[in-house]
């Protein structure tokens, strides 16, 4: 049995009851199969594959808050500081009703590799709570965020670990996380990303992963001779990553038609107005309904059903497996050419396997979105000159990155013999300096 094998054996017994972690590693140890093939005795011997797929330090701890109406509720929080073999820990905290041991380990593994590929000096971690942000009152948010931070202070600071938003984390609940922070600390250092831009954030940090994600799609399509410019692209979700995705998919001169959210979603043939959207999501927090009452033109359809939509480029930007074989089979048959995920693990490995059999262009989301990523980590060095860059600074290294990202990938995929297949490309991409920065650090 091969050395990936044996270890796919191993981390399956261990942790079966966390399909999307069995899943995230699954992807990224098969990818990798022809680079530890070519060190396997090395490899194996240090136990690098064993070493990278168990986090450093997972923390779990109960979050106790009191509602409106004076009950006592009790979440799980969670923290995974899974590698710092090349700089602190940095990932998303994630507030929604599925998290879970598992999602958790799912992202903070990806994590790893995604902030390798951005060349920055980050490690790998995630962390969040099954706390639902929807329907609560301002109070109660900061309630829940005031506990949450009162337990995690401890093991977060601007040199081991800065947390960042996810799904259901914005700027408001940073805000209240980093008050607390000081409060409990002290200390007014750059501990969180996604700041406010009157304590400490990031001009484009908001806009960072949706325009990064297009900087993406951009470069893949000219390096295979297409562009962006005249196409129809589909898009799911309504947060942060698919809203930005959308404006800068319009200023690059293609047509966004579509966005969801977890009720329903919208087409939009005169293209998803964005000035609308922020208005329905951002200021009333309210369900795409409301989208379709400012927009009379616009459809909005209950469930799932983006992808059915005809469309040249797809960007899934919604959450884990949302896109599966069927959606993929639909993208196809409509002649869909590209998919890029602005999510992370949008996309089932039966459907990207589908996307590459059939010629798609296909970006992973741990090159395709690390722009959010990328831009935290200047968020970190902007903190620490105790300076503010202009938003053109902060775009136009993003841009670079992202560029850079995807030429990183582009040729790691060439050199392994799998030209064009990203996904293969940006795992291994990103291991190789992660396994450099371990093997020269010893066992640890
Ligand atoms: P938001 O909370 O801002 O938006 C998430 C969107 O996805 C919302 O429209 C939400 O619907 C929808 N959604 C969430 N869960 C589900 C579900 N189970 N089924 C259907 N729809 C769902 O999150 P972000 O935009 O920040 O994150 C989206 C994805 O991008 C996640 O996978 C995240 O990990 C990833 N990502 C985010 C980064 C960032 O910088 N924010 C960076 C890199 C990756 P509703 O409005 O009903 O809640």
């Amino acid at each position: 049995m091969s050395y990936v094998d044996e270890v796919l054996e191993l981390v399956r017994k261990k942790n079966a009851s966390e399909p999307e972690f069995l899943q995230a590693v699954d992807e990224v140890l098969n990818s990798l199969r022809p680079v530890i093939e070519a060190n396997e005795e090395l490899y194996k011997r240090e136990a690098i594959l064993e070493r990278i797929i168990e986090p450093e330090r997972q923390i779990k701890f109960r979050v106790p808050w009191v509602d409106d109406k004076g009950q006592v509720q009790v979440n799980t929080g969670y923290r995974v500081q899974f590698n710092s073999a090349i700089g602190p820990y940095k990932g998303g905290l994630r507030l929604h009703p599925s998290v879970n041991t598992g999602i958790i380990k799912f992202l903070g593994f990806e994590q790893i590799f995604k902030n390798s590929l951005t060349g920055l000096p980050i490690g790998g971690g995630k962390g969040g709570a099954d706390f639902d942000p929807k329907g609560k009152s301002d109070r109660e948010v900061m309630a829940f965020c005031q506990s949450f931070i009162t337990e995690l202070y401890k093991y977060i600071g601007a040199d081991t670990d800065v947390p960042a938003g996810d799904i259901g984390t914005g700027a408001r609940e940073i805000g209240y996380m980093y008050g607390q922070y000081k409060r409990l600390t002290g200390l007014y250092e750059g501990v969180l990303t996604g700041k406010g831009l009157t304590y400490g954030g990031s001009l484009a940090r908001t806009e960072a992963t949706g325009y990064g994600l297009l900087y993406f799609t951009d470069e893949m399509l000219k390096s295979n001779g297409k562009s962006l410019e005249g196409k129809t692209v589909v898009v799911s979700g309504a947060g942060n990553v698919a809203t930005y995705a959308i404006q800068k998919a319009w200023q690059l001169g293609a047509k966004p038609v579509t966005c969801s959210d977890s009720t329903g979603w919208i087409y939009d043939p005169d293209g998803i107005d964005v000035a609308t959207l922020i208005e329905v999501k951002q200021v009333k927090r309210a369900r795409l309904t409301e989208y379709k009452a400012m927009r009379p033109n616009a459809e909005y359809h209950e469930g799932k059903g983006v992808w059915t939509v005809k469309c040249d480029v797809a960007l899934p930007c919604a959450t884990q497996n949302e896109l599966d074989l069927d959606d993929a089979k639909a993208l196809v048959a409509n002649g869909c050419f590209a998919v890029a995920e602005g999510a992370n693990m949008p996309t089932t490995m039966e459907a990207t396997k589908y996307f590459q059999e059939n010629g798609v262009l296909f970006a992973p989301g741990k090159a395709s979105n690390a722009g959010g990523v990328a831009t935290s980590a200047l968020e970190m060095s902007q903190n620490s000159e105790r300076l503010s860059w202009t938003f053109e600074e902060v775009d136009s290294k993003l841009k670079n990155i992202m560029i850079n990202i995807f030429h990183n990938a582009d040729e790691a995929a060439k050199k392994y013999g799998c030209p064009g297949d990203y996904v293969a490309g940006a795992n291994i991409a990103g291991f190789e300096k992660v396994v450099t920065a371990m093997l020269a650090q010893g066992v640890v």
